[in-house]
């Protein structure tokens, strides 16, 4: 998926200026940078959650020109592409795991109920929570209710994954158990886009590395050379060090 000269203003803030990014398919993309340098204004542009004045979003074979209104299919059709995970996981608190796995795949995507329970009892088994199916979301750990938002968002077939800071709100040892299973996805090639501070994190699953300052994109490449302590840009070294 693409994104061509995408500008973005909240009252007379320019929180993006004239943003051009690529994220490749099977591979993960991570944006970094300083808070309120508009990352999650980016990540929720992706999902429509956003709607920039002008730019144009590229997603295989749909082309959407901002200037112009969005129609609901585009927008209903965008939306399931690209399965967006929360900060603060968003259950329904009134359904157990298998109830908030499988409303999107019976309600949207209008799959037959036994085998939208099927998938969901082996998404569950994927994000290590086999045994929670009947828990409601009160009773499980912040970790354990990422790993289901996780699941659910898989249940719905997207081609992308979006994750806003998932594991900000996490203890270390909580933040672990979601940290692996996105590494597991990222090693099965699911197309991803994180959003992140957690340096460590970022190196170790990119393929690719964004970072966003002030609404604009001052880096857009490998993480090798963005982790690099040589990197020629300092605002970069300084970030990086100020982040670790
Ligand atoms: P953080 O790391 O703190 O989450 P961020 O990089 O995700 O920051 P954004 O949330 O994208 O930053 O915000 C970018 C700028 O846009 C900020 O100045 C923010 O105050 C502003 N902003 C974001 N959403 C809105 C909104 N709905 N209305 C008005 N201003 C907004
Ligand atoms: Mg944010």
């Amino acid at each position: 998926m693409k994104l061509t000269n995408i500008n973005k203003t909240f009252g007379n803030k320019k929180v993006l200026k004239n943003i051009n990014l690529d994220f490749p398919t099977g591979k993960t993309t991570v944006l970094v940078g300083p808070s309120g340098s508009g990352k999650s204004t980016l990540l929720r542009t992706l999902n429509l959650l956003v709607t920039p004045e002008c730019g144009q979003y590229e997603f295989e074979k749909q082309k959407l020109d901002f200037a112009k209104k969005i129609s609901n299919k585009e927008k209903i059709f965008l939306r399931q592409k690209t399965g967006m995970v929360f900060q603060d996981y968003n259950l329904f608190p009134t359904k157990t795991v298998l109830g908030n796995i499988i409303e999107g795949p019976t309600q949207v995507l209008k799959e037959d109920k036994t085998h939208a329970i099927t998938t969901a009892q082996q998404l569950l088994q994927k994000v290590g929570l086999a045994d929670y199916a009947t828990a409601y979301p009160h009773e499980l750990s912040g970790g354990q209710a990422q790993r289901v938002a996780i699941a659910r968002a898989l249940a719905m077939k997207p081609k992308y994954i979006l994750l806003d800071e998932p594991t900000s709100a996490l203890d270390p040892e909580l933040e672990l158990s979601v940290l692996k299973v996105l590494l597991q996805l990222a090693r099965e090639k699911q197309s991803m886009a994180i959003v992140t501070h957690n340096m460590v994190f970022a190196k170790k699953i990119a393929d690719k590395i964004i970072f966003v300052e002030n609404g604009e994109i001052l880096y857009d490449g490998s993480p090798t050379e963005f982790f690099d302590p040589n990197n020629p840009n300092q605002r970069i070294r300084n970030f990086i060090s100020s982040m670790t």
